[in-house]
């Protein structure tokens, strides 16, 4: 039986890793739709246009290491303000939704546009301070050497561009249920969307 769960907010309040621990919990199938726009972006950089880049995409090229970075982020909410590169990857989205089994998809519009019949909808969040600290300890981890004030720059220029663009901007969707992660950590903010998702269910 297909069972959607849709996971929105904005850069790094934490939806990457509650919708792994959530998918993990009920064995459901995760995407992170993220990375679709990031691998865009990636192949914008390396000189290809956008609309073709999003028509072509394959499953492989989610795969990619340089799609973590800072430049495969601010790449890919560059080319996420283009309808025709969102419209390019609804179907993909929308089948991973629908599989039997049940899917989690975690972004920026899922709950909104994607899948807005999900039968559950949640909108992670935090203060961009947080969220920025979460993401530069998380580069540095990674060997970045970026400042806190370049990631808290880069967070809430994205945040703006998100929250700001004509085509799928960043929201809760009206029926969508917050969870604010400024002072929960993981297993607490896992507890609330499993509270939320177990009435779903039930
Ligand atoms: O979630 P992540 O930080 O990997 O997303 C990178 C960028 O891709 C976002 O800043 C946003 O512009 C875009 N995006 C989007 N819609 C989604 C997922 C990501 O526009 N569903």
């Amino acid at each position: 039986m297909p069972f959607t769960i849709a996971i929105d907010g904005p850069a790094a309040a934490g939806k990457g890793t509650l919708s792994k621990a959530v998918a993990a919990h009920y064995g459901f199938a995760h995407l992170d739709t993220g990375l679709l726009y990031r691998a865009v972006g990636i192949k914008v950089l390396a000189g290809a246009d956008p609309v073709a880049a999003a028509k072509a995409l394959v499953a492989e090229d989610l795969d990619s290491g340089d799609l973590r970075g800072s430049d495969a982020a601010q790449a890919a909410s560059r080319v996420a303000v283009i309808p025709e590169v969102r419209a390019a990857l609804v179907d993909f989205q929308r089948a991973f939704a629908r599989r039997d089994g049940g899917a989690v998809l975690d972004g920026r519009d899922i709950g909104t546009v994607i899948c807005p019949d999900a039968e559950v909808k949640l909108f992670i969040t935090a203060s961009a301070e947080t969220r920025a600290e979460r993401r530069f300890l998380e580069l540095r981890d990674r060997g970045s050497d970026v400042t806190r004030e370049q990631v808290l720059a880069d967070v809430k220029e994205r945040d703006d561009r998100d929250m700001n663009r004509a085509d799928a901007p960043l929201k809760p969707a009206d029926d969508a249920i917050t969870i604010d992660t400024t002072e929960l950590d993981i297993p607490a903010a896992l507890a609330k969307a499993i509270d939320v998702i177990d009435q779903a269910r039930s």
